[in-house]
Order: C-alpha cells, then structure tokens, then sequence
C-alpha cells in the first residue's frame, strides 16, 4: 500500500493540533471520533501552521440500521496534489443505500457516503495545477487508482486491475485508511480525480452528472448509439432519467420501460417517445426485435428475457442497475439473435469530464430536488419506494456558510 512520504504532505495543509486523533491514531480508527458532532466546527487546515490530518462534520450510518446521523469524521492532510473542497451539494445515489445498508457486502462504520460531489476549492497543494482557490470541482465515484495498469493508462480507472479507490467506503491508498463521501462539509482528493466543473453551470443540477450522468453516458459512447437508433431504457430513477436526457440529446429514439403509470408522462416530458408498463404485454410484443441498445438501470434483480426479446439482432442490453446476480436469461434466445448481455461500471476520470463539458454546453442536467441532511433517511426511503423524481440532492450550502 502506498503510504504519503512526509515529503509528499504539503506545507499548506496545517489544521490544529486540536483536530489531530491522539499521537498514533490513524485513519483506520476514525470510527472512534463518530458521534462528536456537538463540537462547534472542525478546524479549518491552514488555521494554526501545523501539517496533519483534521477533522470534518459528516452525516452517516454507524450500522445496517441506524438513522443517518450527524457525526465527526477525519481528513488526511493535504498533500502536494492534493486539492481541498468544501463540499456545496452532494447528489443521493441509489449505491448509497446499498452501500450503507449492507446489501453487497457489510461496509466499514461509520459509513458516509456520497459520490456526486460538487464542491468550491479551499486550498491546494502545492503541485496543483489545475485548480486554484475558488474554482469549482467535481468529485464522482472514485478518488484514485494504481494509475500503471492498462485499464488506468487507458483512461478506465474504474476498470483499475488493481482495483480503483471508491470515494466511500474503500481503502485509501495514501493512508490505509477509508475513505469518506461527499455526505460532509470538506473532502481532500488527489487533483487527477477532480473534475472541472464549468461556469455558469447549475451545480446541484450538475452533481447527479458525476454519478448517474457518466453511467448512462459511458454504454451510449461505448456501443455507439447513434442518431436514429432505438434507446430503451428500463427503470426510471436517478440513472434512467439521465439515461433519457442523454439519448435524447444524440438524437436517438428513447422508450422507457416502467413499473410505475405515474411516471409514463414524465417520460414524455423527458423527451421519450414512448413510455412502456413492464406489465403492458402488447407493447412488449409490438417492440420485441427493435431495439439497438437497451440500458437496465434497475437495482434489484429480475427477469431479463423480455428485455433481451426487445433487442434485434446482435444488439446489447447493458446492465447498470443490479449488481448482484441476474435471473431469468434463455441462452437459445440469445443465440438465435446472437445478442449480448453486458455489464458497465461508472466511466474514466476523462470520460467523466467529457460528460460534464457535453452536459454544460447542452444545458443538458438533472431534475433534483434538494434536502437537508436531517431529511437524508427520509430520502433514502423515497428512493427505494420508486418516488424519487428524479434526484435528492443534498444542500450542504448553510453548512458551508455557517464556517464562514
Ligand atoms: P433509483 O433512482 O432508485 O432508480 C431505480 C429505478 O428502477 C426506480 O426508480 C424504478 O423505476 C426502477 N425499479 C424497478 N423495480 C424496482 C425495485 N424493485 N426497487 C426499486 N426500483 C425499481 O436508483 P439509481 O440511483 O438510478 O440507481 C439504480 C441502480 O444502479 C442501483 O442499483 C445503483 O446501485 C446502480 N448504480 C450502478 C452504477 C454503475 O456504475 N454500474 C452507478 C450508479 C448506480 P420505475 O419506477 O420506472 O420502474
Ligand atoms: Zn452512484
């Protein structure tokens, strides 16, 4: 595990003593500073001259099933690439959920989560070169890579061979420690995981491009979806939403698949030309063979053969959704239509900017609504009841404001 040589911590990133864990505690015990969220503030690195790690308010699980609750977490210090971010808003990811409630595999607590991150750069270390103090930032799904292996020197760091470092959740390459999401006030990312965030832009309305944006952008580049051919889209959530606006706007024909009637006009609103009920059989029937690319955004599994019937010949069903295992598939089926099943996972560093430059020059964003943090467990229910429309985002503004 790399570990930041001394050199290597930047001269800039100094909170107080204050905010430093007793001599020898490191970021693997950070769950012992949880719970501390009745101190005032946490100590603002560059306030005292002196180089560590500092503490940050933070909300996050500290169990399967506790409430989301306001807690104390810590960030390493800066280091010489590293930039500092006050966090402004954070898109509410579906993978939150999953993530904090144990559903993939259990998490390390406390889990705070949040990997659409929009945030106004504090301070910087002092190698970067891309950003200054007061740009605005971007933080997606992960915050490093091995940056050698072919996937990382093909610009797919999500595909790292030895495995990307997730924004939450994950083992931090620089401090051994894990890493913490966009649910709190500040977050210290190596600039190469940054992304620029344009002028003029929405931000809260940009935040879901990180995530949600870059996910159903990544297939429709990567199998070419081109004007004219036939997007289905299955699940209509924070994904599927952007998934439409995307398709949409490289002119293609766009049909969402739903389970939910009260969302058939929203599609059309979205720019869809169809919206389908999964229980519709005659639509079903009247699509089958049409279609060149379908995206399944869908979190559970379920069965897959209807969808893979609406395909024509060697097209793909690209699955975002469900990262467990997948049901109900006829391998003579997609044989005889010689159609392929296949998997995607977020989009590089660089594709990732590709998608917010594209989204800002198109005015292309999500529909958001925003919370407060004391809604977070509230939103997190919405979002599993299917009533999100399209993306809770979290306004971590008046915290911001309140340190200032
Ligand atoms: P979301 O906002 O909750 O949207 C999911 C949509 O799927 C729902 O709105 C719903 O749309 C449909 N759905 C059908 N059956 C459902 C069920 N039993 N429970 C819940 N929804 C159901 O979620 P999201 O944030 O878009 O994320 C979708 C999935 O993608 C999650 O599993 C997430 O972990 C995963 N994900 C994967 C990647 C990746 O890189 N591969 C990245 C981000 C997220 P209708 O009402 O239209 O049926
Ligand atoms: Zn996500």
């Amino acid at each position: 595990m790399r570990k930041t040589p001394e050199s290597e911590v930047d001269e800039i990133a100094m909170p107080s003593r204050r905010s430093l864990l007793k001599a020898g505690v490191g970021l693997a015990a950070a769950p012992l500073v949880a719970g501390l969220a009745s101190e005032a503030h946490a100590e603002q690195p560059g306030d005292s001259g002196e180089s560590g790690p500092f503490s940050v308010r933070a909300h996050g699980v500290t169990s399967a099933g506790s409430r989301v609750g306001p807690l104390r977490i810590e960030r390493r210090a800066l280091g010489r690439h590293d930039v500092l971010l006050d966090v402004l808003y954070c898109g509410v990811c579906h993978s939150d959920i999953h993530i904090a409630r144990g559903d993939w595999r259990p998490p390390h607590y406390p889990c705070v989560p949040g990997h659409e991150v929009v945030g106004r750069i504090a301070a910087v270390g002092s190698a970067v070169t891309k950003f200054k103090v007061g740009d605005i930032g971007g933080v997606g799904c992960m915050v490093d890579s091995c940056g050698t292996c072919e996937s990382c020197a093909a610009d797919r760091e999500q595909n790292c061979l030895q495995g990307a470092t997730f924004t939450y959740d994950s083992n931090d390459r620089v401090t051994d420690g894990t890493t913490y999401g966009g649910y709190s006030e500040k977050m210290v990312v190596t600039e190469r995981f940054v992304i620029r965030i344009p002028p003029g832009v929405d931000l809260a309305a940009t935040a879901p491009l990180l995530c949600a944006g870059i996910t159903t952008f990544s297939p429709q580049q990567h199998w070419r979806l081109a004007p004219g051919q036939r997007l289905g889209v299955v699940g209509l959530g924070g994904l599927g939403h952007m998934a439409v606006k995307l398709g949409v706007a490289r002119k293609s024909e766009v049909t969402v698949f739903t389970t939910s009637p009260g969302k058939v006009s929203d599609a059309a609103r979205l720019g869809a030309r169809e919206a389908v009920l999964w229980s519709d059989a005659a639509a079903m029937k009247r699509l089958a063979g049409r279609f060149d690319l379908l995206i399944s955004t869908v979190p559970v599994a379920y069965p897959m053969q209807p969808f893979m019937d609406l395909l024509k010949l060697d097209a793909t069903l690209v699955n975002v959704g469900a990262l467990g295992q997948l049901e109900g598939l006829n391998g003579m089926a997609l044989g005889f239509g010689r159609k392929s099943l296949a998997g995607s996972m977020i989009g590089g560093i660089a594709e990732t900017q590709e998608v917010i430059d594209y989204c800002a020059a198109r005015n292309i964003k999500a529909d958001v609504e925003l919370v407060r943090p004391d809604q977070i467990d509230r939103a997190w229910e919405r979002v599993r009841a299917k009533d999100v429309r399209y993306r809770f985002v979290l306004d971590l503004t008046h915290e911001t404001k309140e340190r200032t």
